[in-house]
């Protein structure tokens, strides 16, 4: 037989599954001997049978009577009892906490009678009969399905005939009219009576409460932090204890220690004389939880070791929440606790100074994401307005602009030099040019899956989805939030990292850990401890990581800062940058040369200005490897757009000009190297085998930079990286013209110039042949985007904005596979390659250059897969370090 109800005294903290969290850790204080209402949890289990039949399961009545009893006689009293009752609490809870998402009961067992009875045991008749009015008024509502307003209006219609301001004010004779009132409108709109059984009262609510699992406001916030929506919640049924029987009781949450800033000491909230609910609902002020040591000294001092024995128990910062009742102190809730970034990296490394912790847990407890949060630009808190919405924090970062309402708008502002923030209920593909014009992104409806935040990570643009308490009026041109109008122009700073928006223009402060890493410089006072902290956690991830950090980059600029992040090389340097500008006009004259000689001369030209920029980068990465990918990109991307040109012919033509035969023989050329799919065309490896000559200059120029650092006095280490390879045929051909090349140069320079030449990986075929193509490879470099593109065959230019939100609302995968690494397509090529290519290789050098290798869950995936090196953007660098010792830990 199921055991679908367990006692607190036979749970504990690794049940959060069967118990749900407030279940399994209110079994986990009670077992420590912390003082806890005693009380029972009704497992998730019960209410998944219920959520599937409609039915909870038939033996769970009497297994529920069962506990109940056994509190009764625990407790000396019975449910419903006249003189003395048992009264009960019935709280929902998940394995994953979902605060306020479900429904709570408190003050079940208050019936015609016991209500007598409460007020003769408490000495309280006011009490007795307001507990009696929440209870009647909240059964009526969550259990029994009324909407709450209607007994909000009838205690507004009492409290005017009597006219008092509010509740607080009424008598007992008042109230007792008050609840009257409230079951006649039960009766009235729901044709059924308030349960005077407080056995059925317990039925009613526990079965309410497993409903309220799918309630719509539960069901969003599911959809939203992408919880499953089969865990189902559990329900608690814990003695009820008063917090609001006077001066010497009051409730209150805590921490063991700041939540937002991590600093060491208690910290919290206390409402005297008040239930729960009341500091949670903020009606009234709470005080700071310092004052209680004031007002109950006693209390203060347990709640102090009882928070100190809980943070030693978890090893973590935990949050509490705790009833006095009349002098005496209950733990109502505990959990480990929710904290900011800045928190994260604070407790990590006080916790592992305190020998709470190992250095190693340290680098546990905090991540990539929290790390990218402190990297980003913040909203200065002085000067902070207040926050009018707030919605999903969907893609982050701080940005301030004029808010736009449509597409076209956003383009033209942004055009006209203005920052934009373009407001929509949703985005769909129409919206994409105002996006990609706009500083932030913000709407109304969806979370984190929806087309405005995944097109808005893809492009790192700031976004707020979901802001539900905004309306948006698209004709009108105003979005009306707060209770304000804001039309078209009027300018908002949104911050995706928080989910908010404020009115005007809040100013932005360069993040301190950033000026850090940059420049080694002292931060700010304020910020000396969290840099402290941040700088000896990434120190232990340095220490623990296998994998080394490289930097995508292609300028010196780039590699500098790249370097000052802590890249240990360059794992992807881009040439194409390298022919833009200015040096269009001799990518042009190479493409349009007739003969041998005129492309020589072109590609001449070209020479010194690679030469340059490769001395330049490798000078900035001096004694680190630097590893240049040759030309990459369809050669017609440096050529100017088809149409344009078109036009420019046709208007000359027209007018009756003569041709311009530099256009002429452009337009030629481009019409000739057009194509269907250029992404599958003449690129990579493919435009070096065919296009002769331009291979060899860039090998020249690299081998010659080599040689101008060497004389230099300094240690260049430039390796050469293949692109776009299918078969080891292509990089045979390639390699020995590259070899040919280094040998010419060595020749000439009286210096050994030994550069290592090898290939990305970044083709199906080229995976699964890794092992031929390893016999011609000094390395690889998995190309992830290239690969996840052709093995999914999602053009990644297209499909995010075309269709990945719908794909991740339906489930089909729960990342988009360019921002995290697809682990078992993508992943198992990459898997065979480093097997097979290894094999034939053992000293084959591994790594992987694309998005991917700043991707937190992907850097774990090229950690276990036994990589050498991640490569990411340099502002990634920290991320991915930190990622990698997290992976080794
Ligand atoms: P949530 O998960 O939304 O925080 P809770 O189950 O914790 O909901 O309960 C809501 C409020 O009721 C809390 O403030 C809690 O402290 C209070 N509460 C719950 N059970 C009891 C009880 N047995 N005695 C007194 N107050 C209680
Ligand atoms: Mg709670
Ligand atoms: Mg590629």
């Amino acid at each position: 037989m199921t055991d679908y109800v367990y006692d607190f005294a036979r749970g504990g903290r690794g049940m959060a599954e069967l118990l749900g969290n407030k279940g399994a850790n209110l079994a986990e204080m009670t077992r420590l001997g912390l003082p806890v209402p005693r009380g029972f949890t009704i497992t998730t289990e019960a209410c998944r049978v219920f959520l599937s039949s409609g039915e909870p399961p038939p033996e769970l009545e009497r297994q529920i009577a069962e506990h109940v009893s056994a509190l009764e006689r625990a407790a000396g009293k019975r449910l419903g009892q006249a003189d003395d009752p048992l009264l009960l609490s019935v709280r929902s809870g998940a394995r994953v906490s979902m605060p306020g998402m479900m429904e709570t009961i408190l003050d079940i067992g208050l019936n015609d009678y016991s209500v007598l009875g409460l007020a003769k045991s408490s000495e309280r008749e006011r009490f007795a009969w307001d507990s009696y009015r929440r209870l009647v008024q909240m059964f009526g509502g969550t259990v029994m399905g009324l909407d709450n307003s209607l007994f909000e209006e009838t205690l507004t219609r009492i409290e005017e005939q009597h006219h008092v301001p509010d509740d607080s004010r009424l008598d007992v004779c008042d109230l007792i009219r008050t609840v009257e009132s409230f079951k006649d409108l039960i009766a009235e709109r729901s044709g059924l009576e308030f349960p005077q059984s407080p056995a059925e009262q317990l039925r009613q609510a526990v079965l309410a409460v497993f409903a309220s699992w799918n309630g719509e406001r539960a069901r969003l916030y599911r959809r939203r932090e992408r919880i499953p929506d089969d865990l189902g919640t559990a329900v608690t049924v814990q003695t009820m204890v008063f917090g609001n029987l006077g001066r010497d009781s009051g409730s209150g949450v805590a921490f063991t220690r700041d939540p937002a800033t991590g600093r060491t000491g208690v910290y919290g909230d206390y409402l005297p004389s008040a239930q729960g609910e009341d500091v949670v609902s903020g009606v009234r002020n709470a005080v700071p939880l310092q004052e209680l040591a004031a007002l109950d000294p006693t209390s203060f001092g347990r709640l102090q070791e009882y928070l100190a024995r809980l943070e030693s128990h978890y090893h973590d910062l935990c949050d509490v929440e705790f009833t006095i009742e009349r002098g005496r102190l209950w733990m109502l809730q505990t959990r480990v606790g929710k904290r900011t970034a800045r928190a994260a990296f604070t407790i990590a490394s006080d916790m592992a100074d305190e020998g709470l912790i190992t250095h190693r847990q340290a680098l546990s407890r905090v991540d990539g994401e929290q790390l990218t949060r402190l990297m980003f630009p913040r909203f200065d808190a002085a000067g902070t307005a207040d926050v009018v919405a707030r919605g999903v924090p969907a893609s982050p970062g701080a940005a301030v602009g004029a808010v736009v309402f449509d597409s076209a708008e956003a383009v033209r502002r942004a055009d006209a030099g203005e920052k934009v923030v373009l407001v929509r209920n949703e985005t769909t593909a129409d919206d994409l040019p105002g996006m990609i014009a706009a500083e932030a992104v913000l709407t109304t409806r969806g979370g984190k899956t929806s087309h405005a935040a995944v097109v808005a990570r893809g492009m790192g643009k700031v976004c707020v989805c979901g802001a539900e308490d905004m309306i948006v009026d698209v004709r009108a041109r105003c979005l009306v939030v707060d209770g304000l109008t804001v039309g078209e122009g009027s300018v908002v700073s949104v911050d995706g990292s928080e989910g908010s928006v404020r009115l005007g223009a809040v100013p932005l402060v360069e993040s301190q850990v950033v000026r850090y890493f940059d420049s080694g410089a002292p931060p700010d006072a304020a910020a000396q401890d969290l840099v402290r902290h941040v700088h000896r956690l990434m120190q232990q991830a340095d220490a623990a990581r296998r994998l080394e950090v490289r930097a995508n980059a292609d300028t010196p600029q780039d590699a500098a800062r790249a370097r000052r992040f802590g890249a240990e090389g360059i794992g992807l340097c881009r040439t194409e940058h390298m022919f833009l500008g200015d040096r269009r006009r001799l990518v042009e004259d190479m493409i349009l040369a007739e003969g041998d000689a005129e492309r020589d001369a072109a590609l001449a030209a070209l020479l010194p200005l690679q030469r340059a920029d490769f001395t330049g980068i490798l000078e900035a990465m001096d004694e680190l490897p630097v590893t240049i990918r040759l030309l990459d990109p369809p050669l017609h991307e440096f050529l100017p757009d088809r149409t344009d040109l078109a036009v420019r012919v046709a208007r000359r033509d027209a007018v009756g000009d003569p041709p311009d035969e530099h256009d002429s023989a452009l337009l030629a050329a481009v019409s000739r190297m057009h194509e269907r799919n250029p992404m599958l065309g003449l690129r990579g490896v493919r435009l070096g085998l065919v296009v002769p000559g331009l291979f060899a200059m860039q090998v020249r120029a690299i081998a010659e930079a080599v040689v101008e650092r060497l004389r230099a006095g300094g240690t260049p280490r430039a390796e050469i990286m293949v692109p776009l390879v299918d078969t080891v045929e292509e990089l045979r051909l390639v390699r020995e013209e590259a070899e040919r090349v280094l040998a010419a140069v060595s020749e000439e320079a009286g210096v050994v110039v030994a550069c290592p030449v090898g290939t990305m990986i970044e083709l199906p075929r080229a995976a699964l042949t890794a092992g031929r193509i390893a016999r011609e490879a000094a390395f690889f470099s998995f190309g992830t985007n290239d690969l996840t593109q052709t093995t999914w065959g999602f053009s990644r230019d297209d499909v995010e904005a075309a269709f990945f939100s719908a794909y991740l609302q339906k489930g089909v995968f729960p990342a988009s596979p360019f921002e995290t690494v697809d682990r078992e397509g993508v992943g198992r090529l990459v898997r065979i390659a480093v097997t097979e290519g290894r094999a034939v290789r053992p000293e084959l050098e591994l790594g992987v250059c694309g998005e991917h290798g700043g991707d937190p869950a992907s850097v774990h995936f090229f950690h276990e897969v036994g990589l050498d090196y991640v490569s990411c953007s340099p502002f990634r660098v920290p991320i991915a370090r930190l990622e990698a010792g997290r992976a080794a830990v």
